[in-house]
């Protein structure tokens, strides 16, 4: 599938499950925006989503190279995308959630010595809960082979330290310091 061809489908599933919202939104990275991708929504069609997984698995796959252990995810977005990609690469699934502002293995998963850990998400907009998951490979004495985003919004330079594929850079995302945000200004509640 073409660069574009990708965009135009992804765009297409945005707007049949309304997965792009627009409004007044605080990220978990603490800026503020007028549009936000809420992933999970894609997921509500898993047929329409199927090429999106396939692409992104075919990607990682060349970039990262077979011999992968895990692939890890976190909330409810990153763990089927971690679940639909290692089905793909035929390996092992592992799951993270946010616990006291920390992410962390949930009960009975856990990596070795060595383990060879691909990281997905669905979207970053600073890289903040891919770097906390590659800390939770490290702290295992696993190795973090890459990170698998479905999108960023191309705003920031996403520094992870380790190998970054990225699907779809999102068009006319924003990330605002609160400080700066017209929709404070205005007085707009926050949507979420
Ligand atoms: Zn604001």
């Amino acid at each position: 599938m073409t660069e574009l061809g990708l965009y135009a489908r992804f765009q297409q599933l945005c707007e049949a499950t309304s997965a792009i919202q627009e409004g007044h939104f605080q990220l978990a990275s603490g800026f503020h925006s007028s549009r936000f991708f809420r992933c999970i929504k894609l997921f509500q069609n898993p047929t329409a989503m199927s090429f999106l997984f396939d692409t992104l698995a075919d990607k990682l796959s060349i970039a990262m190279g077979a011999n992968i252990d895990y692939v890890l995810g976190a909330n409810e977005a990153g763990s089927i995308i971690a679940f639909e990609v290692a089905k793909r690469l035929h390996t092992k699934v592992a799951i993270a959630r946010q616990k006291d502002h920390r992410y962390r293995l949930i009960d009975g998963f856990s990596f070795q010595h060595q383990e060879r850990v691909l990281i997905v998400d669905d979207i970053t907009t600073t890289g903040g809960t891919a770097k906390q998951l590659i800390d939770i490979v490290r702290q295992a004495n696993a190795e973090p082979v890459g990170v698998g985003l479905i999108a960023t919004k191309g705003i920031f330079e996403v520094d992870l330290s380790c190998p970054v594929e990225v699907l779809i850079t999102l068009q006319g995302m924003d990330a605002i310091n609160p400080s700066d945000c017209p929709l404070c200004q205005q007085g707009i509640p926050i949507t979420m």
